[in-house]
């Protein structure tokens, strides 16, 4: 037994002991694929036209009988075919198990450069077959369409068809991807198609059918990293501007520690006593506690997050006047994204740029929830393993580690440690310029995008060349990144910048690739610990794929932000730092300590994250409720036996006046409006006083079950109210007038 595959049998049994559901075993898939292989000779010999033929029997009989498991192992050794003569690419075996893993709806967990992008064709191929469509979604918009294009004659071959959306695309160019067979897209823009079909008053403009299947690609990034955020569509308000400032310049004036703290790790900050009066004085509003200023509280409290708690360049850019938010996993620009509750505004009048409207929220969902919409969720990634409990907890998904198709053979050094930030950079660049004066191509990942272009800067002083990928230029990140593993390149990301895209040694320039190799294959510098252990371990997997030879070390020190927030320098006894020569600290007790700070991290995130779940669960019943009422009203019959049950009088009365096409169009209108209305109020209100509730003092009492409380009572309400205001404004319609008045007055 190898040293790998023994220490893959501890993991194992490690596992079973402490009741993970993580699998290792494989035999069952294993079965499988010998049934897959055993037919494939057989159709290589088979012409184009007869496996075409053989498509078409296998989607008569997924349509005739919906159980896929039948058919897998036909389907599977047809599109393993089909890739052969389309992309001349031979599948590797564990491809074909990571396929069948997530045809049962699993994590499969592959690593970096092992053909994901292949490997999901198998299994979105024949889940369409049944024709409900199938998603796979994507990192970012370039993704889904280079994996369309890239896949598409491995579908086409098939007779299948497959499409893509990106952003800025028209309704109808959207409405025509999500009827192929197969559709790329971003589980943001699946997303905002979800919240925009769900205010459409018109079922010509719906662009989604169910949600059927969904593939997930980088499966950790989109289902944790990013779940928490909500995607949300807004209209305008008139809100004074004026009144923002006031609130930003109050914020400015006011204390750490006298009128404001932070919480323990500085994710919140609380009003002291002193505050809370100067606030009252402030704004003259008496108790700023009482129920009534609970959106005035909500303010406060985004000012002074704004204020104290978001950097510029490090959780934020500005570009063209407007603030961009940067994703704190990826470190990349976050797509449409806004803080939530006003807090972008606050950040607008904090940098003193235009505020951009506000914006009143119509729609919102977190992409967690969205995700849920669908029957059957899949995904793969390269980290899974460390975001079991998460995967579990919110999706149900299992994962499955499938091994690799050759073992890696990255080296990955123990951390270097340092006292001081200025001597850790000083090692870095020391390195870089070592490791570039042998033409050995380097990736550094950072931490922020201040950071990457502080380093970029020194580098470039001292005459080194290299290329920065940040947020600032992510239109150019898949080019530059693919070139990250040629002869002599330096290249400079935040920390896992450029996903998806895989770092071929050489590129394609095969001896440029042997004298790669002969190097010691792509180095991989981070000049940070994450938070989470997996981002640190996507950093690492750039290097090392498919047997590749290569290496990764972090440089630490005890300035970084994770050391300072866990004041992990009190560690460090004072005999070890006076010996420090050139600040570097060899000392294991430090070095576990930074994993396991790590480690409890993750847990503390995944509390969090908890919690948030529980204040949103409930608001996602209540919306699913609330829609398929409103979804049944774009339909005539529903709209006529809602009149007719609540304002028949005045129906019957209208409809010799006007007609029943006009009739029924006012008064669906009528009934979308306030559908529309109260929900988005809803959203607001349930938001403020989501944001305002950890801020009060509650004498004790439990916040998500408050925030219950108010949200079944008032949705109580709001279910009367959406009846009955429609009710009286459409007894009130004045026959004699036109109806389009109507609309207007609205
Ligand atoms: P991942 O997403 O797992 O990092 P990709 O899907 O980006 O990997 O694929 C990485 C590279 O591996 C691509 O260049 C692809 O063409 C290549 N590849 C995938 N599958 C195979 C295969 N079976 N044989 C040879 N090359 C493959």
């Amino acid at each position: 037994m190898s040293l790998s595959e023994k220490l893959t049998s501890i993991k194992r049994y490690y596992h079973r002991l402490s009741g993970s559901t993580i699998e290792y075993e494989l035999t069952e898939y294993e079965n499988l694929l010998l049934q897959i292989n055993n037919i494939k000779n057989e159709l290589s010999s088979k012409s184009d036209f007869q496996l075409k033929e053989l498509s078409q029997k296998l989607k008569a009989d997924a349509v005739a009988n919906s159980n896929l498991e039948d058919i897998l192992v036909d389907a599977y050794a047809l599109v393993n075919e089909a890739i052969k003569r389309t992309l001349k690419l031979e599948p590797f075996d564990v491809q074909i198990i990571g396929a069948i893993v997530m045809h049962q709806g699993k994590l499969a967990e592959m690593q970096t450069g092992e053909g994901k992008t292949l490997t999901a064709v198998f299994p979105a191929y024949l889940n369409a077959l049944s024709g409900k469509g199938v998603h796979v979604l994507t990192f970012n918009d370039y993704l889904a369409r280079r994996d369309a294009e890239w896949m598409q004659p491995v579908y086409n071959f098939l007779g299948l068809s497959v499409g893509f959306v990106q952003e800025g695309m028209s309704i109808a160019e959207r409405k025509n991807a999500y009827d192929k067979d197969v559709t790329y897209i971003t589980a943001k823009e699946a997303g905002f198609d979800f919240l925009r079909d769900s205010i459409c008053s018109d079922k010509e403009n719906i662009v989604h059918r169910n949600f059927n299947y969904a593939i997930v690609d980088e499966a950790d990034s989109i289902m944790i990293d990013e779940a928490r955020i909500p995607l949300v569509i807004a209209g305008t308000s008139e809100e004074a501007i004026e009144n923002k400032y006031i609130m930003a310049r109050m914020a400015s004036q006011m204390k750490e520690n006298l009128d404001f703290e932070f919480d323990e790790y500085a994710r919140n900050i609380h009003l002291t006593e002193r505050g809370e009066k100067f606030v009252e004085w402030k704004l003259n509003c008496g108790n700023i506690y009482a129920s009534e200023n609970i959106d005035l509280l909500s303010r406060v409290n985004c000012a002074l997050h704004a204020e104290y708690l978001l950097h510029r360049d490090v959780d934020y850019i500005i570009r063209n006047e407007k603030v961009e938010l940067v994703d704190d996993f990826t470190g990349r620009v976050a797509y449409k994204r806004r803080w939530p509750d006003g807090l972008q505004e606050a950040i607008e009048v904090k940098e003193n740029i235009a505020v951009q409207s506000k914006g009143k929220i119509l729609n919102s969902i977190t992409l967690q929830h969205f995700l849920r919409l669908y029957s059957k969720l899949c995904g793969m990634t390269a980290t899974a393993e460390s975001a079991e409990r998460e995967f579990k907890e919110f999706y149900n998904l299992d994962i499955v580690v499938i091994p690799q198709n050759k073992p890696c053979i990255r080296i990955d050094y123990p951390d270097v440690i340092f006292q001081t930030k200025e001597q850790k950079t000083k090692a870095i660049i020391e390195e870089i310029i070592n490791i570039s004066q042998t033409k050995r191509p380097v990736l550094v990942g950072t931490g922020s995008v201040a950071e990457s272009a502080q380093l970029a800067d020194e580098l470039q002083k001292l005459g080194i060349a290299c290329e920065v990928l940040n947020a600032k230029r992510d239109e150019y990140e898949a080019g530059i990144i693919s070139m990250a593993g040629k002869l002599g390149a330096v290249t400079i990301s935040t920390n896992m910048a450029g996903r998806g895209t895989d770092i071929k040694l050489g590129a394609d320039d095969e001896n440029e690739k042997r004298e790669i190799k002969s190097l010691g294959g792509l180095y991989v510098i981070g000049t940070n610990k994450h938070e989470s252990k997996r981002i640190d371990d996507q950093l690492r997997g750039r290097s090392g794929r498919q047997g590749d030879p290569g290496s990764s070390r972090f440089f630490i020190s005890m300035e970084d932000d994770l050391c300072l927030r866990y004041k992990l320098d009190n560690l460090i006894p004072d005999r070890i730092i006076d010996r420090l020569e050139d600040g570097e600290i060899d000392n294991s007790i430090v070095r576990n300590e930074i994993n396991w700070v790590q480690r409890i991290v993750e847990g503390q995130n995944l509390e969090i994250k908890k919690t948030l779940y529980q204040y949103t669960f409930l608001i996602e019943e209540q919306r699913r409720v609330l829609f398929q009422k409103r979804s049944e009203y774009l339909n005539d019959e529903a709209v006529l036996e809602f009149y007719k049950e609540n304002a028949e009088e005045k129906f019957n009365l209208l409809l010799q006046k006007s007609g029943k096409d006009k009739l029924l169009s006012v008064g669906r209108h009528i009934l979308l409006y306030y559908y529309d209305l109260y929900w988005s109020n809803y959203l607001a209100q349930m938001a403020d006083i989501k944001e305002s509730i950890h801020f009060r003092r509650l004498g004790g009492q439990d916040p998500v079950y408050e925030y219950h409380k108010h949200a079944v009572e008032i949705f109580e309400n709001l279910q009367i109210k959406i009846e009955e205001d429609p009710t009286a404004i459409f007894n009130k319609i004045d026959s004699d007038k036109n109806s389009d008045f109507i609309f207007d007055s609205l």
